[in-house]
C-alpha cells in the first residue's frame, strides 16, 4: 500500500453537503480514488478505529460525532499519498489550518474537521483494510 491514503470525509462535511467539492479538491490535487464507499461507522468502528486516542478526553466526543451520520470512506494513490494529503487537508483545528486547505474551507471545529488522512503508511494499510475487501480496492 505504498503511496496510498485513506481519507474520511466526516459526517458534519456529509451533513453540511460538503462530498462533491472535498473529492473535486482531492482529484484536481492529483490523487487518484483506488476505492469509494458511503458509509456509517457504529459505536464500536469508531471506538476501534480511534482506540489511539482512548485515553484522551476528547475520546467520548469524537466516538459520538464519528458514528452520528455517514461518512466517505476512500483509499488515495499518489506519490508521497499520506503527507501530501495531510499538506491538503491542513492542520486539525481549522483555526490552524492554511488557507486553501480543505479543512479551513469545510471544517467547523476542532473536532468536526471535515476529513480524516492516515498519519503514517502503516495506519494507511491499517485503516484501507479497516474499510475495504481486497475486491473493493482497484
Ligand atoms: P488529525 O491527525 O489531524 O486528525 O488529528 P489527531 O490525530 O490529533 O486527532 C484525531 C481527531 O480527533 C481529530 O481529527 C479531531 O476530529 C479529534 N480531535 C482532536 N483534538 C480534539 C479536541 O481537542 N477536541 C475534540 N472534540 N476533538 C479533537
Amino acid at each position: 500500500m505504498a503511496n496510498t491514503t485513506l481519507m474520511m470525509i466526516k459526517p458534519d462535511a456529509v451533513e453540511n453537503g460538503h462530498i462533491g467539492n472535498i473529492l473535486q479538491k482531492v482529484t484536481s490535487a492529483g490523487f487518484q480514488i483506488k476505492a469509494l464507499k458511503l458509509t456509517q461507522l457504529a459505536k464500536s468502528d469508531a471506538e476501534r478505529f480511534y482506540a489511539v486516542h482512548s485515553e484522551r478526553p476528547f475520546y467520548p466526543e469524537l466516538v459520538a460525532f464519528m458514528s452520528r451520520g455517514p461518512i466517505v470512506a476512500a483509499v488515495l494513490e499518489k506519490e508521497n499519498a499520506v503527507v501530501d494529503f495531510r499538506n491538503l487537508i491542513g492542520a486539525t483545528n481549522p483555526v490552524e489550518a492554511a488557507e486553501g486547505t480543505i479543512r479551513k474551507l469545510y471544517a467547523t471545529s476542532i473536532g468536526e474537521n471535515a476529513v480524516h488522512g492516515s498519519d503514517s503508511d502503516e495506519n494507511a494499510a491499517i485503516e484501507a483494510a479497516f474499510h475495504f475487501a481486497g475486491r473493493e480496492c482497484f
